[in-house]
Formats: structure tokens, sequence, C-alpha cells
């Protein structure tokens, strides 16, 4: 199975893949987990990336593109894969078309986590993520077990630097004008299923099994 999850920042993209990922079995690849990591290894595709993600700017597409090729061709993903936070542009959409013609597969849906704008700055500001896995966290809505500790690693939880205040309004920006053109790029190819993101986090993912059935 091959999905793409869409929906705005602080959507809860991150918190519903490590469910579907688990339910599926397919990796999760999150194009921001894997800018962070490299950011946290000084590698030349953190520098060059941390530019834009403090500022809340997108990395450009080509860095992007390329990086997710690189990863799709992995052995892991040869049974399918969950990707999120990718493609965040029209011409990222249309290189990842263009790169599952070329192997004669195509995608099975895209799942758009639909929140309204008046939710997001709350959820936002209110993430803590686990450096070592990946892991999402809210201090109100989704707290860790033991405080500022991570349930599934037991790494120390931490604030996202570009989920401050003013950043947080900058890539709600960019996510209006270059990422939410995409819902009207799966749609008219008939592949969005839209879920009510606004409701509890089990909900949620009760709506997005019922989207993708039983079937592996
Ligand atoms: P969120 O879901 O909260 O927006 P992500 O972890 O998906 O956060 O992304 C964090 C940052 O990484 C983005 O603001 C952007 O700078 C960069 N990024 C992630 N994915 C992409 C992408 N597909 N294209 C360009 N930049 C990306
Ligand atoms: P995204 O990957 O789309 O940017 P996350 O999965 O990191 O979003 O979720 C953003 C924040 O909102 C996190 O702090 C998370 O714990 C919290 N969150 C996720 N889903 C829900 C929900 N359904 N209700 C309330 N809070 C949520
Ligand atoms: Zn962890």
């Amino acid at each position: 199975m091959k999905i793409v999850l869409l929906g705005p920042p602080g959507a809860g993209k991150g918190t519903q893949a490590k469910s579907i990922s688990n339910r599926y079995s397919i990796p999760h690849i999150s194009t921001g987990d894997i800018f962070r990591k490299n950011i946290s290894e000084n590698t030349p595709l953190g520098i060059e990336a941390k530019k834009y993600i403090n500022d809340g700017q997108l990395v450009p597409d080509d860095v992007t593109i390329n990086m997710v090729k690189d990863r799709l061709q992995q052995e892991d993903c040869k049974n399918g894969y969950l990707l999120d936070g990718f493609p965040r542009t029209v011409h990222q959409a249309e290189a990842l078309q263009l790169f599952l013609q070329d192997r004669g597969e195509s995608l099975d849906t895209s799942l758009c986590i639909d929140v309204p704008k008046e939710f997001i700055l709350e959820r936002m500001t209110g993430r803590r993520v686990c450096p070592s896995c990946g892991a999402s966290y809210h201090v109100k809505f989704n707290p860790p077990i033991v405080a500022s500790k991570c349930d599934v690693c037991g790494s120390d939880i931490i604030q996202r630097k570009d989920d401050a205040d003013e950043t947080v309004r900058e890539r709600l920006d960019v996510y209006e004008r270059q990422t939410q053109p995409l819902i009207d790029f799966y749609s008219s190819k008939d592949l969005l299923s839209v879920v009510d993101g606004t409701k509890a986090i089990n909900e949620v993912f009760e709506s997005i099994c019922r989207i993708l059935g039983s079937d592996k």
C-alpha cells in the first residue's frame, strides 16, 4: 500500500502515521524527520536544509525530491510506504507521479487530515517531540506517561525550534500557498480521502482505518 498523508502543519500527520505504519506494516517516511536527523548529524544535506527549516520555509524541491527518491528505492519500501510531509508542492507531487509511473506503480490514496486554522496554533505550540524516534506528544492533548520522557524509547522530549509562535504563522502561510493546491491535484485524480482531524487521536485513527480497509 502506498499512501500520501496531507494536511496543514500540526494536523496530526506524524501522530497518525506512527499508528498507520504499525497497523499496515509499511515504513513511515517523514521528510521532516529525515531533515532533522541530517541537521543533528551536521551532514551537508542538514546544513542546507537548516537554512530554510528554521525560517519556516520549504527546502528547495530538487534537494527534497532527490532525497525522497533515494529513500523510496530502499529495500523496506518494496511493499509500500506512507509518505508524511511529502509532497508539499505541486512540483513534488508531479515528480512522485513520474517516479511511480516509471516503475509501473501507483498511489493507493492520499489522505487529508482536515483541521481548521483555529486549532493549529495550540497544537503546534504545545507539541513536544522525541529527537531519537520522532514520536510526537502534546503538553495538553497527548502528554507522555512519564513527564518529559518519550513513551517509546525513554529519551528526553523537546520542543522543535520551528514550533515557536512566529515561525508557526509563516509555516501556515507557506502551507496555504504551496501545499493546499495538492488537495485539488489529488482530488482531480480521484485519489483523495478526507478525515476530520479535530476529533480525538484514536477517533481520527479509526476513520483512517475505515478508509484504508483491512488489506495490507
Ligand atoms: P510539520 O508537519 O509540522 O509542518 P515537518 O516535520 O513535516 O513539519 O516539516 C518541518 C519542515 O521541514 C518544514 O517546515 C520544511 O521546512 C521542511 N520540509 C519537510 N518536508 C518538506 C518537503 N516535502 N518539501 C520542502 N520542505 C520540507
Ligand atoms: P503534523 O505531523 O501534522 O505536523 P503532529 O502529529 O506532530 O502533526 O501533531 C501536532 C500536535 O498536535 C502534537 O503535539 C500532537 O500530539 C497533537 N495532536 C495530534 N493529533 C491530535 C488530535 N487529534 N487532537 C489533539 N491533539 C492532537
Ligand atoms: Zn522516542
